[in-house]
């Protein structure tokens, strides 16, 4: 029995902890298996804040062998509520150059073979079954936690892209000219690998979730060189990846109150029978 100790979590890289003080290391496990990690519990900005590396400590685990789902139970059943995501992505449209922060409002899924349900039917290992229950998904994220989010980039001074579609695609390969194309001329903003099904997961599991995107390349359609290279990538994240932890642990603090939430997320399932307790 996992006690309850966080409200916020936040899934990103050992960038986003690592330098906090009084942080503790707690071992989750789920019924879904192991999740990325351990969980690093500390306190920022007055908010108790569960911390989870999404690949891993030393970033070991490529975007389709995540355990999504043991992520996201692992972070509710230590009470969480509310998370963060922030995540690295190519720009798909030219004016979205290395270093724009975007805060996408919808997603369009191109992943493949990744479990992104909790209502599979498969018993829990207590005996549980879950329902047949089709989740409420129009508008994928927390209107609460984005405008947190786009008030935090500008008072950060920067000016962040308000709304706009995460594409997520499987990976971990980059994508062709023509699946960048293609992506673009969807109406697809940003095209990314861990965006999805972390938002639905967290949306069955009742929680609020923003996704903070920062554009560390233009993907290979809006490139006109070689394409996507990953040094590309690491140079720009590591330029912004300052800012983007300045925003936020700014975005933690201005987050509401966990209790009493009212927003879209928390009535995704109003009206259904989930067959399980969530943790
Ligand atoms: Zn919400």
């Amino acid at each position: 029995m996992v006690t309850a100790n966080a409200e916020i979590g936040v899934i990103g890289g050992s960038g986003f902890y690592s330098f906090l003080d009084d942080v503790t290391e707690t071992v989750v496990d789920t019924p879904y298996g192991p999740p990325s990690d351990s969980v690093f519990l500390g306190e920022l900005s007055g908010r108790r804040v569960a911390f989870l590396p999404r690949h891993g400590r030393g970033h070991h685990l490529p975007p389709h062998r995540i355990n999504y789902r043991a992520n996201l139970w692992a972070l509710r059943s230590l009470g969480v509520r509310q998370v963060l995501g922030p995540c690295a992505v190519g720009g798909l449209q030219p004016e979205y150059g290395p270093g724009t922060l975007l805060v996408p409002d919808q997603l369009v899924d191109r992943t493949k073979a990744r479990q992104q349900t909790y209502f599979d039917g498969e018993p829990l290992p207590g005996g549980a079954v879950p329902n047949v229950v089709h989740t409420s998904f129009a508008d994928p994220y927390c209107p609460e936690g984005r405008r947190v989010a786009l008030k935090s980039a500008r008072g950060r001074g920067w000016e962040p892209v308000d709304g706009g579609t995460l594409v997520v695609v499987e990976g971990p390969r980059f994508s062709t000219r023509a699946e960048s194309k293609w992506h673009a001329a969807m109406g697809g903003a940003v095209v990314g690998m861990t965006g999805h099904p972390e938002a639905v997961l967290a949306r069955e599991l009742g929680l609020c979730y923003t996704s903070l995107t920062l554009v560390t390349d233009l993907d290979a359609g809006a490139e006109t060189g070689e394409g996507v290279s990953h040094a590309e990538v690491l140079r720009v994240f590591g330029e912004n990846v300052g800012r983007l932890r300045e925003v936020l642990f700014d975005a933690v603090g201005a987050l509401p109150a966990s209790e009493g939430r009212d927003c879209l997320c928390t009535h995704a399932h109003d009206g259904w029978d989930l067959g399980i307790e969530l943790p």
